[in-house]
Order: structure tokens, then C-alpha cells, then sequence
């Protein structure tokens, strides 16, 4: 086997901050903060608890003296600023990690100078195939870090946190650089969708704040869908099948008419990009009840509404051709395109792809099919776009993460802090 030289950094930054980001990415990842869906109290799970408290002591350690652990499981911090006049800038990573795959007992590893072949994990036969992760194949040269193939590796989103440490750390030791205050805050539950909920928002007093928790290195995301659920539940009539005859209303084979009317090309499978889907993720049927439970997803409001409207006419059509049969349908908005409120506050996108522009990269503004806590505290009054990290291949045993790219978000993040310094007063 021929050993690859390293890949180089994006710049001496990034070279310099690379070590403790690397450093902090293996602390973290260790302790398991996986959120769980049945527990409504927040934190969801004590392991979250146990990260913050580390990350309160080691907030203190660099002198950011307020650091502190709320019960909920917020952690917030202050770098007090060194130019007057300056806009308070948040800087945001999640502490938790998704409960759909192992995140116990995380071993990472690190694998020198990517040499653009399958990385073989020792544990459950795993294989990062760059065959099938373009993403992958392109870091010839980076050092990969991977779990030990059983677990999640957790940079989703403890690669965000190292990545935020490692730059307040570099700015604290660095009193020379220009540098508006920035508040620090990692929060539970992001992957169960509560973190954002409970954040308060008024007491972190930041004018605006980033999120690390994207992935391929110089993307940026100021776009998320806009999200609803819907939910279908048709009450049809039961009866014994022997004494049937005009009288069973089978709810379950409505339910089935119902799916199969469903147009094939709005499926998450057959769209991209911009395209906009339902899903049907569950259906519970007997002949007595169904239920069909879906969620839809677009990037444009207007089309979220007609997707929702074009399931309930589909359900309202089958059901009226059986008048005994009786509809219940039940549509939530669940979170909203961050694009709504972002694009009020056009210079806070402008600032991070100045910063990216500043390391390197032409940034790559990327929509996300998905929501992070960012299209949740936006609509809540702090805009918050989202940033890359490194990481890669979320939510499974396959999940790794590029030291040099990480190097570089750490990099963006300092450099933040330049371009937000230069708009004092
Ligand atoms: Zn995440």
C-alpha cells in the first residue's frame, strides 16, 4: 500500500486550529449523548447533561467566565468583544446525537492520509465504499476519522461543537484580532426536534447566530423546506365477515385506494433539489379504522399548501365514493423555510459567505432538504443559517468526518468574527 501525503489546509489557520479540533472531536465523541423520542423532559438523556458539564469546565478554562449548564441542558457562554459598537454574533452546535443508530461507546478512529480506497472499519464488516460516496472520494490526501463501524461516529454534530471551541479558543488567546462579542451555545435535542423550542432567545441577546451542522465543506444553507404533517383516518364499518353482505364499509381497502392515488412523481425517492414531496412513512389499517400518516415538504410555502390540498381531495374523493365511510384529516405545520425570515436580514447571510470567501472557498449556497434548529430560531426572532462542518454520511455507522475540512470550519468561524467586527457602529 502506497501512503498518501496529507492533503493541505485551506490555510495557516486552519492548520493551526486543526490539532485542537481534532483533539476536542475525539473528547466529545466518546461520551454518548444519543436523544431519545419518548422522554418529554429536556434533556432528553443525562448523557447530554454530562457533555455540557465538560464543555462548562472547558468554556471556563479559556476565560469565558459565564459559561454555565441550565437544567434543560443549554449550554451559553460569553467572548466579551474588542471593538465598540459591534453586533452581538451567536455561534451554535448541538449536543445531542440522533437516537436511529448506536451512539454508545463510541471508538473513533483516525485515518492518516486518505489514500482513495474503501476504509475497512473493524467491527461489523462497515465499509466506507467511495464507490458510493462521491463525497468521500474526493479526499484523497484528508485524514479521515470514522468510528469503529458498530457506532454512529457522532460528528453530527460534535464536530459543529469542537469546531466552535476550538475558534472562541483561538480568539481568546488571540486579543489582537477584532472580534464582536460572541455568545456560545450548544443545546440539546436538535435531532428530536425540541432544542430549538425551548432556547431562550432574549437571554442569549444575540443580534443574530450560525449553526455548525451542515456538511461538505463550503456550503452554506440561509434555505430549509418548509415542513407539514398530515395525517389521513378513514372510520369505515365493521362486521363479521360471514354476515358481511352490504353492510362491512372496509376502511383498511380505502386507505389502499387512497395510496395508489397518490402521484408517483411526488415521492421523496423521485424528487430533488427544489422539488417539494409527500411521504407516506406509516400506515395502520383494519376494516374498522385507517390511518395513513404522511409527511409533506417544499421549499415554497404556496406549494406546501397545495400538496397538503391535493392529499386531502385525493382522501375526500375515495372516501365520498362510500357515503358510510366517514374522513378525518388532520394537517400540522411543523417548521418553516428559514429563507422567510432570512431574507429580511440580508447581511447576515452576506457575513458568511464573506467568511468563506476569506478561507478560500467559493461558497456553495445549498437548500436544504431537511430543517435544522436554525429554521426554528429564525422564525422565532434570531436568524440562524448554518454552516459546513466536515462531516459526512449522518445517521449511520458510515459516518466520517475530514480533519482538514473540519480545520477549515473552525476557520470560517474565526474569520466571522472579523467580518462581523468590521461592521461595528
Ligand atoms: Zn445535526
Amino acid at each position: 500500500m502506497t501512503s498518501t501525503a496529507s492533503a493541505p489546509y485551506t490555510s495557516e489557520l486552519a492548520a493551526a486550529l486543526a490539532p485542537d479540533v481534532l483533539e476536542r472531536l475525539l473528547r466529545y465523541v466518546r461520551i454518548d449523548t444519543q436523544s431519545d423520542r419518548a422522554h418529554a423532559q429536556s434533556p432528553s438523556t443525562p448523557g447530554q447533561l454530562e457533555l455540557g458539564r465538560l464543555l462548562v469546565g472547558e468554556l471556563r478554562a479559556i476565560g469565558l467566565e459565564d459559561a454555565a449548564l441550565d437544567a434543560n441542558g443549554f449550554v451559553t457562554a460569553t467572548l466579551p468583544g474588542n471593538v465598540p459598537d459591534a453586533p452581538v454574533i451567536g455561534l451554535l452546535a448541538h449536543i445531542d446525537t440522533t437516537p436511529d443508530e448506536s451512539g454508545h461507546g463510541v471508538e473513533p478512529l483516525v485515518h492518516p492520509g486518505y489514500d482513495g480506497g474503501a476504509i475497512a472499519l473493524p467491527r461489523r464488516d462497515t465499509v466506507l465504499d467511495p464507490e458510493r460516496m462521491p463525497e468521500l472520494s474526493a479526499k484523497v490526501g484528508h485524514d479521515i476519522v470514522t468510528s469503529s463501524g458498530d457506532t454512529l461516529l457522532g460528528a453530527d454534530d460534535k464536530a459543529g461543537m469542537a469546531e466552535v471551541m476550538a475558534a472562541v479558543t483561538y480568539l481568546a488567546a488571540h486579543s489582537e484580532l477584532p472580534r464582536p462579542t460572541l455568545r456560545v451555545g450548544f443545546t440539546p435535542d436538535e435531532e428530536i426536534g425540541k432544542g430549538a423550542l425551548a432556547f431562550d432567545i432574549e437571554g442569549f441577546g444575540a443580534h443574530c447566530a450560525y449553526t455548525f451542522d451542515g456538511s461538505e465543506a463550503g456550503e452554506f444553507t440561509d434555505e430549509t423546506f418548509t415542513a407539514a404533517s398530515a395525517d389521513v383516518t378513514i372510520h369505515g364499518i365493521e362486521v363479521h365477515p360471514g354476515q358481511a353482505t352490504g353492510k362491512l364499509v372496509n376502511a383498511a381497502r380505502l386507505a389502499g385506494r387512497i395510496l395508489a392515488a397518490l402521484p408517483e412523481d411526488l415521492t421523496p425517492e423521485s424528487t430533488s433539489e427544489r422539488e417539494g414531496f409527500i411521504h407516506v412513512y406509516a400506515v395502520e389499517a383494519t376494516a374498522g379504522k385507517a390511518t395513513v400518516r404522511t409527511i409533506v415538504r417544499d421549499f415554497d410555502d404556496d406549494l406546501l399548501a397545495e400538496h397538503v390540498e391535493l392529499l386531502r381531495r385525493i382522501a375526500e374523493e375515495v372516501v365520498a365514493s362510500e357515503p358510510r365511510a366517514r374522513l378525518q384529516f388532520e394537517s400540522e405545520h411543523q417548521y418553516p423555510n428559514m429563507r422567510t425570515y432570512l431574507g429580511r436580514h440580508p447581511q447576515v447571510s452576506e457575513a458568511a459567505l464573506e467568511a468563506l470567501r476569506r478561507e478560500g472557498f467559493e461558497p456553495k449556497r445549498v437548500p436544504v432538504r431537511g430543517g435544522t434548529d436554525g429554521s426554528i430560531l429564525s422564525a422565532r426572532g434570531l436568524p440562524t443559517p448554518n454552516l459546513f462542518t466536515g462531516g459526512h454520511e449522518y445517521h449511520s455507522v458510515r459516518e466520517w468526518a475530514s480533519v482538514q475540512d473540519m480545520a477549515s470550519a473552525a476557520a470560517v468561524a474565526v474569520r466571522l468574527a472579523g467580518v462581523w467586527a468590521e461592521r461595528a457602529g
